[in-house]
């Protein structure tokens, strides 16, 4: 049993993959700030689909079809009820956060960010959360505006009021930063940010994993989610938005599925949620989703919680009795990450000796190059938690890095 609760020895057997060894050593996987494991229960909801229902949805009449679209349907209700959303149209299926966002820059932004705006976004985003708003802001004659990361990790939230102008037309902020593993106060940037009307995208990549997200308490106008880092397949994540402002998007891809009728002169757009969603659906990816939050469920996401935070303890402590190691990022909220430098040796050196011992992590810039410039560092090395790692885990990485220190000593 973890302290908190979690039978350790069950969730692990649930995983499959994690029993391996890797170069000889029994894997040890920390990265999955990059993506999670798959639990048995999504890998079976995968076979059950392909091997009994495949079929195209939403548009067969045959038993088959009505088969995949209940289960697509029931997917997106799943979802719906995972994050608190009002109604199920809330729930737009994308590929993950990356097209989330892209989605909203492309509609929402293009419909209303015009010469002259703003967009804020904080210093702390991944390059998914950067990248679309300057294409936007580029497009637009617009300008995109920073909130600045102090040298604790956090967010400069003096800054904030003066930065939210008349002009800002989105505020998009990360929940939990994937670099450092700062959460940051959402309620409270949402209020914020509403009290001077502006609308709130959150990145949800790296907190619903980790702990319950209510999307209907943050009062967010937009929240994104990928599937493949909360221990479903690659390939699915969620658009959620609230329906007052979805129904004022424009549609985003032309295709089948968002149309109620097309004539060579003119087509009819079809109703939430699928005006937002062009052509075939990754269905299974979908089901394989709703299998993963029914195992999150069945887990028990304040159990969960309080196993990152255990972990996330232990494991501070633990690096920081390794000599010559700087963890980066102290903010008080954190969750699931621990990144760090080891003085005079390359965080890619780090991995790749860490590798060798069957440790497997992250180094570099894990796409938040700005993140990482207010640091004046152009890597870390970042080890990375979900619910099926234990101490041993950290343990095994300390001796890693002790591995690392005898040879570059
Ligand atoms: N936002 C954050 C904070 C992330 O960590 C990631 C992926 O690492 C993304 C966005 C992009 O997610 P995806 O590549 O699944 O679209």
């Amino acid at each position: 049993m973890s302290g908190a609760n979690l039978d350790m020895a069950r969730i692990r057997a649930d995983f499959p993959i994690l029993h391996q060894e890797v170069r000889g050593r029994p894997l040890v996987y920390l990265d999955s700030a990059a993506t999670t494991q798959k639990p048995q229960a999504v890998i079976d909801a995968l076979v059950r689909y392909y091997t009994h229902d495949n079929a195209n949805v939403h548009r067969g009449v045959h038993a088959l079809s009505e088969r995949a679209t209940h289960a697509y349907e029931g997917a997106r209700e799943r979802v719906r009820k995972f994050i608190n959303a009002r109604e199920a149209k809330e729930i737009i299926f994308v590929r993950g956060c990356t097209e989330a966002i892209n989605l909203v820059a492309q509609t929402y932004g293009r419909s209303r960010v015009g010469p002259g705006d703003e967009v804020l976004i904080t210093g702390m985003e991944h390059h998914s959360d950067i990248v679309p708003w300057q294409m936007l802001c580029q497009h637009a004659g617009a300008t995109l505006k920073v909130v600045p990361v102090d040298e604790r990790g956090e967010l400069r939230l003096d800054l904030l009021d003066s930065l939210l102008t008349e002009r800002t037309r989105l505020f998009a902020v990360t929940h939990v930063s994937n670099a450092l593993g700062t959460v940051n106060p959402i309620r409270e940037l949402v209020r914020r940010a509403h009290a001077r009307g502006v609308p709130v995208l959150v990145d949800g990549a790296q907190a619903m994993q980790h702990f319950r997200v209510d999307v209907r308490e943050l009062d967010c106008d937009f929240y994104t989610l990928s599937g493949h880092k909360m221990f479903g397949p690659t390939g699915i994540g969620v658009l959620y938005g609230k329906a007052e402002v979805l129904e004022t998007l424009p549609p985003w891809q032309g295709g089948g599925d968002m149309i109620l009728s097309v004539t060579l002169d003119k087509t009819v757009y079809n109703r939430l949620p699928y005006r937002l969603e062009a052509g075939t659906p990754d269905i299974s990816g979908a089901i394989g989703l709703a299998a993963a939050l029914d195992y999150l469920d069945s887990v028990g996401r304040d159990a969960i919680a309080a196993h990152d935070q255990e972990l996330l303890e232990y494991g501070t402590q633990a690096l920081e009795s390794v000599p010559g190691l700087r963890i980066m990022g102290k903010a008080k909220e954190r969750s699931g990450v621990l990144s760090f430098l080891m003085e005079d040796v390359h965080a890619h050196d780090v991995g790749t000796i860490l590798d060798r011992e069957g440790v497997a992590i992250r180094a570099g810039h894990h796409c938040a190059q700005p993140l990482l410039a207010c640091f004046g560092v152009a890597a870390t090395v970042r080890a990375s938690l979900a619910l099926y790692n234990t101490r041993e885990d950290i343990d095994a990485l300390v001796r890693g890095l002790h591995k690392v220190r005898e040879v570059f000593a």
